[in-house]
């Protein structure tokens, strides 16, 4: 078996025995397998053992690798980078995910910009959970007008809350932060209105899972170092 493909096995086990722990079903959470820095010959080999979600930090990234995979007919991208104004363009054309909508104006931007495009995105807000001062997301107090522009958007669709909190190498440590995303998502309508939570990578997304993410975002575990 491949690196990738024995990883991959290794990942899927321990969100099913992460859910089967907290009673949720293994089927509710989504891996989104983030290729950042890996190579389409890498994509393509997760691909070929059943993976279907990807993510990319960079537009041109995505647009790049989108438009070279695109016989990967249901294949699905997620943008998980900082989403500048100008390559709303590119994560346009892989249709993709977007994780890190993180306020009004950028969600204004996207709407008119899928509007001109004929498409309808799925949109997460990304929460500054920690409040650390440097990192991008909506802090908790701009969480409801930005959720209410996506809302009021008529090409957007709403899909949930992601987060990346602060790094911490003990995974208990992070755990406080997704219990956090979560209990934010119940007290503003809950399911109903934010059915994804995207939070979780390599170094805990057991303990995302358990918190109730719906969907986990791991690179290196599955990939390996990057480059
Ligand atoms: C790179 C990245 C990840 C994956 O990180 P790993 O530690 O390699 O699993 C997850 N989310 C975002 C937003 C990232 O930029």
């Amino acid at each position: 078996m491949s690196t990738i493909a024995a990883n991959l096995t290794v990942i899927q086990r321990r969100i099913q025995a992460a859910a089967e722990r907290s009673g949720r079903n293994p089927a509710d959470i989504t891996l989104a397998a983030v290729s950042k820095m890996h190579s389409e010959a890498d994509i393509r080999e997760a691909y070929a053992q059943g993976q279907r979600h990807f993510a990319e930090n960079y537009a041109q990234h995505l647009r790049d690798k989108a438009a070279a995979l695109c016989d990967l007919s249901d294949i699905r991208w997620h943008f998980v980078g900082h989403l500048q104004r100008n390559k709303i363009k590119y994560v346009i054309a892989a249709r993709a995910l977007i994780e890190t909508v993180d306020s009004a104006a950028l969600a204004g931007e996207l709407d008119l910009a899928a509007g001109r495009a004929g498409v309808c995105l799925d949109c997460l807000v990304q929460v500054n959970i920690g409040r650390e001062t440097q990192k991008s997301g909506v802090s908790l107090e701009e969480v409801e007008p930005v959720l209410t522009a996506v809302e009021s958007a008529n090409h957007l669709r709403l899909q949930g809350l992601m987060t990346i909190p602060p790094y911490d190498w003990e995974p208990e440590e992070t755990r406080k932060h997704f219990s956090a995303l979560r209990k934010l998502r119940d007290s503003i309508g809950g399911i109903a209105r934010l059915p994804h939570l995207s939070m979780g990578m390599s170094g805990d997304y057991p303990e995302a899972v358990e918190e109730g993410a719906t969907i986990v975002r791991v690179g290196t575990a599955l990939f390996g170092n990057r480059n």
